[in-house]
């Protein structure tokens, strides 16, 4: 099992915009079994790679019984809209109304670097949203409007978890093997 701790709030990776994928080896396949064993023992609907301190554009998701990944995404919403709690694996313990595309189309590559499609709605497509934002550095509080997200920042500075120290992350889809054990 290669279980990694999951980054929380406040740890820079989450905020930085992540790399695209360039490279589609040995490492990459680790990267993306390490996510969903992470995504499973969680357990979570989706994580995105910087969650796991690895700033590359790769995620996972688990709904409605289906596990996948998609490397690279590139997102077409739909324009009509959904309105429903959304958490987040960085945030433990909130969770907040989010509005969101209510379906997704969503073009990108599997780890083995063949072109894939994902169509969802409901929560596989408020999950691919909520991924994408994660390799784009933002979180889903940052949807909020200003007062449901001033509420958001309140319980957050006061939950437990926040502003722990946080560990250094990396760039490098090659280098991730062993520091994050
Ligand atoms: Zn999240």
């Amino acid at each position: 099992m290669a279980i990694q701790p999951i980054r929380l709030m406040g740890d820079p990776v989450l905020r930085t915009p992540a790399a695209t994928v360039e490279t589609f080896d040995k490492e990459l396949r680790k990267l993306v079994k390490d996510l969903t064993e992470t995504m499973q023992d969680a357990p979570g609907a989706g994580l995105a790679a910087p969650q796991i301190g690895v700033s590359l554009r790769v995620f996972t998701y688990w709904v409605d019984d289906e596990i996948g990944h998609l490397v690279n995404p590139d997102l077409d919403l739909s324009s009509d809209i959904q309105d429903g709690e959304e958490g987040c694996l960085s945030l433990p313990g909130l969770a907040f109304d989010t509005r969101r595309a209510m379906s997704v189309v969503a073009k990108g590559m599997n780890m083995h670097g063949e072109p894939v499609v994902i169509e969802g709605s409901d929560l596989l497509a408020r999950c691919v949203q909520h991924e994408t934002d994660h390799l784009d550095g933002i979180l889903f509080i940052d949807r909020l409007d200003p007062e449901a997200r001033r509420e958001a920042m309140r319980l957050i500075r006061e939950s437990e978890w926040f502003g722990e120290p946080t560990p250094a992350f990396q760039v490098s889809p090659h280098t991730i093997s062993s520091r994050w054990l």
